[in-house]
């Protein structure tokens, strides 16, 4: 808790303006400062759970390995996997670091529809999904490519991780700019989740997202994600059904 500087009567003189906007700051310093350790100890937690078997399958292996070499393929299959486990987690804790660099963006001019097919085609080469895409408009925008490649990326992964048919993306335009969607016909998320799948380590399932190999980190780096590019993101979703995401951009350019 940190100190505030009491503050009598209501008032518009200067000085208490600096003192209310003085406790203004350290209310968000306090909400922040929250936050972050929050984040430390759920990053934490997550890297312990593959740590802790990793090592209670080497103590194994090298207690009754050599007398009982029967170990050994369960045990390195075990290693190997929760040791990928944490790579994934890491790797994704370095995006959500490096994203903090805001001012490194590398604003250019793009076409959305090429920026869209590019990462469809890799896409489908690294998971070999059908993914269906409609042009319904070419659009210009600007931004950071990578940042938006980044962007995509996660919400088709997610679209792959919950859903086994095929997957929609859309470009349309409209009155306030133009949108990108991307449908799955999945599980969909519950009604009461929506607004909280954004948040950090938030999964709506946990045993099933240990299964898909989520950490619940995606769509809270997406969010971080759009806010930089200034886009905004929404997310319309049945239970059982499936799940419209949507990336709304500003008033686009066309040609
Ligand atoms: P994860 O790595 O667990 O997928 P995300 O932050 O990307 O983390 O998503 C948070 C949670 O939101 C997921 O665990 C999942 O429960 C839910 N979710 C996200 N996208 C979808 C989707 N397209 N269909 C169903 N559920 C989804």
């Amino acid at each position: 808790q940190f100190k505030r500087i009491p503050l009598p009567k209501k008032s518009k003189d200067e000085l208490y303006l600096m003192g209310e906007g003085f406790n203004n700051m350290i209310e968000l310093l306090e909400v922040n400062y929250e936050k972050q350790g929050q984040f430390i100890s759920n990053a934490s937690h997550e890297l312990k759970t593959p740590l802790t078997v990793i090592e209670s399958y080497a103590s194994l292996l090298k207690r009754r390995g050599k007398d009982q070499p029967e170990l050994f393929d369960e045990s390195v299959q075990a290693i190997h996997s929760e040791a990928i486990r944490m790579k994934d987690l890491t790797e994704q804790l370095l995006l959500l670091a490096r994203n903090e660099d805001k001012w490194l963006l590398d604003v250019k001019e793009l076409h959305l529809n090429q920026i869209v097919d590019e990462s469809i085609r890799s896409f489908q080469k690294a998971y070999n999904r059908d993914i269906e895409y409609k042009q319904e408009a070419e659009i210009i925008i600007k931004g950071d490519l990578q940042k938006f490649k980044q962007l995509f990326f996660i919400f088709m992964d997610n679209a792959r991780k919950y859903s086994e048919e095929i997957i929609t993306v859309r470009i349309t335009r409209n009155d306030q700019g133009a949108i990108v969607e991307i449908v799955d016909r999945g599980i969909g998320i519950p009604a009461a989740d929506l607004e909280k799948v954004f948040d950090r380590f938030y999964r709506v399932d946990k045993a099933r997202s240990r299964k898909t190999g989520g950490f619940g980190l995606g769509l809270s780096l997406a969010k971080e994600i759009a806010d930089v590019l200034g886009v905004t993101i929404t997310l319309d979703s049945i239970e059982g059904l499936g799940t419209t995401v949507k990336i709304n951009f500003p008033a686009p350019s066309s040609h």
